[in-house]
């Protein structure tokens, strides 16, 4: 029978050395802990071989390490490598770690499937089942991270997975928090951007937490006729109330926002579209970031020609919005977003099998 222990990784650096001290221990040894978990990538409490046999009993006694396991592993022959994670109801979610040079990024999920319902996108076909918890999501982090050798840590965290990270922020705050505090990954919120498809009221909350993150919009089509149909949220929101937000978080942090567009074949990719994206964000700290549509053999949508993809790019930079094209990591396996959970969801995937998979969702 699976144990229904909850898993170390819940569990805040403050919440474990309150956990210590109620077990009669020094607060500090909460740091001793975490430095097994996040610096020395241990999976057995046994190993934790500076703490007292009688704390590491305890431990065992009222948690498990991880609450998830690996249901699929893939690797690309670009050193991508992609996680299926079962969760303990039997859920799935995905997570990824992309090689780049000396960048170690990885891109995580923060909802199991997504209420979104993004017409170009594998995560949203299944709809949303729930949030992720706090624990799932450093789970996440650290299992990327354990795929590491030794010396190699991860450098860059995207939110970008599956789900709307701001529909499930508090878990996701905390998570990321535990990162940065003493005796996690020493990760810079610098480096972590989150990414949404665009929630006003979210977006200003982010920016009052007090930590420099970045923030990434999904914006995807320069105007709210195109864009309500690719991103069927939109209709109760707009584009004028989503800008009108990130100027504000540009206000309150300082943070250059980045404005994330999946380009689609015909849809999304014309000259007139590209002046129309460019009028929208001139003279705005913007930043684009073009995502050629990673092909899902589900969805009616596809790559854009390079010639367009190369006009659209010349239009935005030569009206002053500094754009780049994302590369594509990660092609020779289930490359969308979603994209391993739904052929899971549909076609049962053997446990722990590497062939080939992929990246970032394109939101
Ligand atoms: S693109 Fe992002 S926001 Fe849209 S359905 Fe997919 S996961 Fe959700």
């Amino acid at each position: 029978m699976t144990t229904q222990l909850p898993s170390l990784c819940e569990l805040t650096r403050d919440e474990l050395a309150l956990w210590c001290q109620n077990h009669g221990e020094q607060p500090y040894r909460a740091d001793q802990i975490r430095k097994w978990l996040f610096g020395k990538r241990v999976n057995d409490f046994n190993a934790m071989t500076d703490i007292s046999a009688g704390l590491r009993q305890q431990l065992a006694h009222e948690f498990v390490i991880f609450s998830s396991e690996i249901a699929t592993h893939q690797k690309s022959s670009d050193g991508t490598e992609k996680l299926l994670l079962r969760l303990r109801d039997g859920e799935t979610t995905e997570c990824v770690l992309m090689r780049e040079d000396d960048r170690r990024t990885i891109c995580i999920s923060t909802q199991v499937g997504c209420g979104m319902g993004c017409v170009f996108c594998a995560s949203g076909l299944l709809g949303l089942s729930r949030n992720l918890t706090t624990g799932e999501i450093v789970e996440e982090i650290l299992r990327l991270d354990r795929l590491l050798p030794p010396l190699e840590r991860i450098t860059n965290v995207v939110v970008m997975g599956m789900g709307e990270p701001l529909a499930n922020l508090p878990h996701l705050l905390k998570a990321l928090a535990t990162l940065d505090e003493k005796g996690g990954l020493g990760m810079s919120p610098r480096r972590i951007t989150i990414s949404t498809v665009g929630l006003p009221e979210k977006i200003r909350e982010l920016s009052q937490v007090g930590k420099p993150y970045n923030l990434a919009i999904s914006l995807h089509a320069p105007n709210d006729t195109l864009r309500s149909e690719l991103v069927p949220v939109n209709r109760n929101i707009g584009i004028d109330a989503i800008l009108a937000a990130a100027d504000d978080f540009f206000q309150e942090t300082g943070r250059r926002v980045t404005y994330e567009y999946v380009v689609l074949a015909e849809r999304n990719d014309s000259a007139e579209q590209a002046r129309e994206l460019a009028q929208l964000l001139r003279g705005r700290n913007a930043h684009v970031n073009l995502i050629p549509m990673n092909s899902v053999s589900e969805l009616p949508y596809h790559d854009p020609a390079a010639e367009r993809l190369r006009t659209f790019v010349e239009i935005l930079e030569s009206s002053g919005v500094t754009t780049t094209v994302r590369k594509r990591k990660g092609a020779d396996i289930d490359a969308a977003c979603g994209q391993l959970r739904l052929r899971a969801a549909s076609a049962n995937v053997e446990p722990i099998t590497t062939v080939s998979a992929s990246s970032q969702n394109p939101a």
